[in-house]
């Protein structure tokens, strides 16, 4: 950090004049380095497949280095709010990603042409329209060395972040090599993922228990109230929208209220299953074969419409599905007594729900044995199940070569589960994509 005299209007535009090249030369410096992130580490997918620990340990070193190196050095974090470690980690580094874009969006023209860039900020432009009368030339000259100082620390910023990025991926070995190097041996698939992370909500929703609204589709003013009873007694929270709601409620809650934590499990909230589950991008509803537009829900993959004609037991199958979508399938026991099949880990059950679409509605019935295979894996030992009874109910379900089909494949990858090297290979690209996924 240089000394600075802000004594004078006249020291002042000296200042401002030797200052405005530096300050040009600085985002020239942090426009290059985030070209070169971009292009040499496909950022805009590796950046939310990282560890949330290494994308912090980057973000600080690029923070320490513009402390250190510019003009107005720590200082400077007043004048840019938005520029903080916090932020930047939010929405699984997507917050990082978006901030970065916007930089060079919107820096590539003042770059090319050499002239001064600021980055667009609604609070930083909304600073002097605080003031009534009018400015003085003495305040215009503040406020744009004061424009200089905050632009230049956010160049520094940047630029420090994408050289503590790829520092690390030139000498590799590293985390972040690691998973450029896995993005870059399958794009498409890393691709998928990222996308999913980014569509990944932060926090379950809250919805009336009552009238099973958010607050989105409530009133803007609407202040939900929680069962204080629930609360006290099992730290539960059941939220209401209003007094009548809960009300209302209060004939299907009063058996348990105080007791036993249960809700609705309505979407989307706490209490639903898949409410942390990403969404698949847009083009696999054509990949399923699913009506409508936008991303993919786990919810949106059921059983669906079926190419050819169901057996009973695969029509029992489906409809007992569709009443139930929380259930990933239904197996019956040696007294036909149903087991209700629930797979809590979320890409195992994306990978489960898109073979079972698969095997109950597609004219070529294929991959039945895959879903037979993991369900015989986890479900074998349960009390009244086993390898013969769920292969028993295969057989009625998809045809009685369902046990040869899965011969074959036990063959050809001989103390393998599929499916859960399908949901495996998922997690290989990004190392962390399990782990993010599962912070639920
Ligand atoms: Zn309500
Ligand atoms: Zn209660």
């Amino acid at each position: 950090m240089r000394d600075i005299a802000l004594s004078g209007g006249g020291g002042l535009q000296v200042l401002l004049r030797e200052l405005r090249p530096v300050v040009v030369q600085s985002q020239k410096a942090a426009h290059g380095a985030l070209t070169s992130l971009f292009q040499r580490t496909r950022f805009d997918t590796t950046c939310v497949l990282l560890d949330e620990a290494e994308r912090s340990k980057h973000l600080l070193n690029g923070l320490e280095k513009a402390c250190k190196e510019a003009l107005l050095g720590e200082d400077a974090r007043a004048l840019c709010p938005e520029v903080t470690v916090s932020s930047m980690l939010k929405e699984w580094g997507n917050a990082l990603l978006k901030f970065f874009q916007f930089f060079e969006e919107t820096s590539s023209k003042p770059v090319e042409q050499g002239v001064l860039y600021s980055l667009p900020s609604d609070w930083w432009d909304g600073a002097l329209s605080d003031v009534t009368k009018p400015i003085s030339r003495n305040d215009e000259l503040v406020f744009e060395f004061l424009t200089l100082g905050r632009n230049e620390f956010i160049c520094y910023f940047i630029r420090g972040v994408c050289l503590s990025f790829l520092k690390e991926v030139a000498q590799e070995g590293g985390e972040v090599s690691s998973v450029v190097k896995a993005v870059c041996e399958d794009t498409l698939v890393a691709e998928s993922a990222a996308l999913a992370i980014k569509s990944r909500p932060e926090k379950p929703l809250i919805r009336c228990e009552g009238c099973e609204k958010s607050a989105e589709e409530l009133e803007p003013d609407t202040r939900f109230m929680v069962c204080s009873t629930c609360k006290a007694k099992l730290n539960f929270s059941l939220h209401y929208c209003s007094q009548k709601c809960q009300k209302d409620d209060w004939c299907m809650h009063r058996m348990h209220c105080g007791k036993k934590a249960v809700s609705k499990c309505l979407p989307g909230t706490a209490g639903d299953i898949i409410w942390g589950a990403p969404q698949l991008p847009a083009f696999y509803r054509e990949q399923f074969n699913l009506a409508g537009g936008g991303p993919v829900d786990l919810a949106d993959l059921g059983p669906g419409t079926p190419q050819f004609v169901r057996s009973a037991a695969l029509q029992r199958q489906a409809a007992m599905l569709e009443a139930d979508k929380a259930a990933d399938y239904f197996l019956f026991d040696a007294s036909g007594e149903p087991v209700r099949v629930v797979i809590d880990e979320h890409i195992m059950k994306a990978a489960f729900r898109f073979v079972r679409m698969n095997a109950m509605s597609r004219a070529e019935r294929k991959m039945s044995e895959y879903f037979a295979q993991y369900l015989i894996k986890v479900m074998g030992a349960h009390p009244g199940l086993g390898r013969d009874v769920i292969l028993r109910q295969f057989a009625e379900e998809y045809g009685d070569d369902v046990g040869e089909k899965l011969e074959v494949l036990e063959k050809k990858l001989p103390g393998e589960v599929l499916l859960e090297r399908m949901a495996n290979g998922l997690t290989k690209m990004g190392p962390r994509v399990m782990n993010l996924i599962q912070k639920s």
